[in-house]
């Protein structure tokens, strides 16, 4: 320390009073050095920077205007924004990311691949549940997930259906998400290390079906998987060859498609990584 001063410890008793006044007349002009007072900016100033204000203790605040703008772009449905106002989306984002967890961005994550936007992922579960099955229901039943990512969608997915399957094929972002996921210990999701291309056969079928990534065609297997009555929800290259948010529903006379707006998801690619 650089100061030869006594300690003074307040509120200063009343016989001191008179000392410590004395003794503030000696105090140099130029601040005292005091090390750990840097140590403590610095501190503060990268917890400024890493927690923006409104994350942490009022969160809840900060995703009830993120929904507030979601409605905004015009969705609607209540249960997907009650469940967009619950999931932490900054939980599952990379610390020096966090700042932007609430805005409608999709974020990197890693592995060259990306957090899917808040709207989007609203607008694809949104449609998802105008399937017959879910409009039956009321819940996604048995959903498919494929591209787990970082598990923000599946969190979501889980509070409106019974079961959720998310298959990822990148190792280390399966284990993110498991990460991620084991934190909210909802009983409701299980994760699948795989090729989301071939679908999870041993829990087929499934009501609703969601791609997070963008292929050529919509795979077979998802076709096969899909319960009568169910929902697919995918990005596909249509015919102009724009990815398009695409929706199948498996009905008794076959199944019906039906393009929706332009997307731009990372690639659906098959194999494992
Ligand atoms: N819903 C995720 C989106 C992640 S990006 C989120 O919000 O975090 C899309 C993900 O799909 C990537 O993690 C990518 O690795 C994965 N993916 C691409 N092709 C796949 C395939 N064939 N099977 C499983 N996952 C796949």
């Amino acid at each position: 320390m650089s100061t030869q001063r006594p300690a003074l410890k307040f509120p200063l008793r009343l016989d001191r009073l008179s000392s410590a006044m004395t003794l503030s007349t000696h105090v140099p002009a130029r601040p005292l050095l005091r090390p750990q007072a840097l140590l403590q900016h610095a501190a503060v100033e990268a917890a400024r920077r890493i927690v923006p204000s409104g994350v942490g203790l009022d969160s809840a605040d900060v995703r009830r205007r993120m929904v507030e703008r979601l409605k905004l772009t015009g969705l609607r449905d209540e249960a997907v924004l009650g469940a967009m106002a619950a999931v932490p989306r900054h939980q599952f984002v990379d610390t020096a990311l966090v700042n932007q967890a609430y805005e409608d961005t999709s974020l990197p994550i890693g592995h060259g691949q990306t957090i899917s936007k808040p709207s989007i992922v609203a607008r694809m579960i949104e449609l998802l549940r105008g399937g017959a099955a879910a409009l039956t229901t009321g819940s996604l039943g048995h959903v498919l997930e494929v591209g787990t990512g970082c598990g923000y969608q599946t969190a979501i997915l889980a509070r409106l259906s019974r079961q959720v399957f998310s298959v990822e094929r990148v190792r280390p972002l399966y284990d993110k998400a498991r990460q991620n996921l084991a934190e909210l210990r909802d009983a409701q999701i299980r994760l699948v290390y795989g090729d989301g291309t071939l679908g999870h056969a041993p829990n087929a079928p499934y009501a609703s079906i969601i791609v997070s990534a963008g292929g050529d065609v919509i795979a077979q297997a998802w076709l096969d998987q899909l319960a009568p009555g169910g929902r697919l929800v995918a990005p596909v290259r249509a015919a102009d060859n724009r990815q398009t948010l695409m929706v199948v529903d498996k009905t008794a006379g076959g199944f019906r498609h039906t393009n929706f707006e332009r997307v731009y998801f990372v690639p659906l690619r098959s194999g494992l990584a």
